[in-house]
């Protein structure tokens, strides 16, 4: 482990941190106690610490830093905004030329058929937008009763009032009254824990199928969308089979709902596609985007509206009231068009199609077989891998420990003290690398991550 020693008061920092500082997702009597860990500064894949310990970034931060810690281009690209016009809003028929610029180009990368971008701050405030996008299209459309949104279980689409009810997230749910009304759930594909009996490809159709039940259960004329993630990221890396996406398509199909594919982390190459749905087969009437789209440098999201939900709101819909000051934020989309720059220029997600991400696969794959690994998958430049109690030749087999354990969270401590940044959810350990990260930078993480498995065994 890489150790410098930058001149930071680490403790003082840790005090302020918990007298003043509410974190999202956390617990604060316990944190108070351990202390915050301070990031100090990132170059590359690397992070380093306010006590000078280098880590490898397995996290691009939170799903976002996709293009890597220190661009002096990014930085220029800011600057260069700032100066020029730090701020100017786009409502009341005005626009400015980075968000234009960028609107044009995000189109240019989007599946066929897209020819409009909304643009918001955030990932939560792009299901937001989404939730009333659809509702207004159905009214425009001259069927106001479908205000029916059907989500999965687990699905993680945001923090706000919609983006949470959107979610599955059951401990969002407790903590108020969510989801709110006309948010239904359904089950997650996730083989492992529902495709016992089944192939990877029946347990794909039967888990679209309770698409098509919640649809029958609801009366059809009731339904407005449908919204998934391509991969569910924050659930656990969640890869459905490949039966999926095509059946879920045909069921939207089948009854006019709307497709929406929350790309917010599969978008902009993680998977080794522009977007998540171009590798799924599927085709969204809506795109939520935010994160890879500006690599997190500066906060930004979005919808791109497909031709069907554009022509209703453009052609037919007048005023759509509803937009936020930093919409189109001039500094935002700078930021984002030099992100993309970056991204084409150096071909990054043909190099996750190609190279990192089938070395990712090889690399995270071999960690199957370690005494604490039930399974491992990958797909583009996401993975996650099983905590077990007892393996098993099939993964439905493996025995898992009991919940509140907390060996995932053991496990998650070992790699940030041995210097790898990795996520757990639950027993599930996931990693989501920047889409810069080498060939030889994945096999580095993926021995710490070895070497920390047999460290919490
Ligand atoms: N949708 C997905 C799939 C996400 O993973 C996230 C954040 O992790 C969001 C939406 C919410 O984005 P934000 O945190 O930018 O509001």
């Amino acid at each position: 482990l890489e150790v410098d020693t930058p001149g930071f008061d680490t403790r003082a920092l840790q005090a302020l941190d918990s007298a003043h500082y509410l974190h999202p997702f956390t617990d604060h009597g316990a944190l108070r106690e351990r202390g915050a860990r301070v990031m100090v500064r990132g170059d590359g894949v690397y992070l380093w610490d306010s006590e000078g310990r280098k880590l490898i970034d397995g996290m691009s931060g939170l799903w976002c830093v996709n293009v890597g810690y220190g661009r002096a281009s990014m930085t220029a690209a800011v600057a260069r905004q700032m100066d020029t016009l730090p701020f100017y809003n786009s409502f009341f028929n005005t626009t400015n030329v980075p968000a234009v610029m960028l609107a044009a180009q995000l189109v240019q990368h989007a599946p066929p058929g897209f020819r409009h971008v909304f643009f918001t701050g955030s990932g939560s405030e792009a299901n937001d937008t989404i939730v009333r996008m659809v509702w207004r299209y159905w009214q425009i459309m001259g069927q106001p009763q479908r205000q029916a949104i059907i989500s999965r279980h687990n699905a993680y689409h945001g923090s706000t009032v919609a983006g949470a009810s959107l979610g599955g997230m059951a401990g969002m749910h407790a903590q108020g009254a969510l989801p709110i009304p006309g948010i239904h759930h359904i089950g997650q594909p996730s083989f492992a824990e529902h495709g016992r009996g089944m192939s990877e490809a029946e347990f794909g159709l039967r888990a679209a199928g309770w698409l098509e039940e919640k649809i029958l259960e609801l009366g059809p004329e009731n339904v407005a969308a449908f919204i998934g993630e391509p991969v569910q990221g924050a659930g656990g890396v969640i890869i459905p089979p490949p039966t999926y996406w095509p059946e879920i398509q045909r069921i939207c199909d089948k009854y006019g709902v709307l497709l929406v594919s929350d790309e917010v982390i599969c978008g902009f190459g993680r998977l080794g596609t522009w977007f998540g749905c171009q590798l799924m087969g599927a085709r969204p009437d809506l795109i939520a985007f935010a994160k890879g789209v500006s690599s997190g440098y500066v906060p930004l999201g979005g919808v791109l509206v497909g031709a069907r939900v554009a022509h209703a709101l453009v052609e037919k819909g007048g005023d759509f009231n509803h937009g936020f000051t930093y919409s189109g934020h001039p500094v935002a989309c700078a930021a984002a068009l030099e992100n993309l720059r970056i991204m084409v220029d150096e071909g990054l997600v043909e190099r996750v199609a190609l190279e990192t991400g089938p070395h990712l696969k090889a690399a995270f794959g071999s960690l199957a077989t370690h005494p604490l690994v039930g399974h491992a998958e990958s797909m583009g430049m996401t993975a996650g891998l099983n905590l077990v109690r007892r393996k098993a030749a099939s993964m439905h087999d493996c025995e898992a420990f009991p919940p509140g354990l907390g060996v995932g969270m053991v496990c998650r401590a070992h790699m940030f003290d041995n210097g790898v940044i990795m996520r757990a959810v639950g027993d599930r350990m996931i990693v989501a690398p920047p889409l810069v990260m080498t060939t030889a930078q994945i096999d580095e993480m993926v021995e710490r991550i070895r070497f920390c498995l047999d460290l919490t065994l």
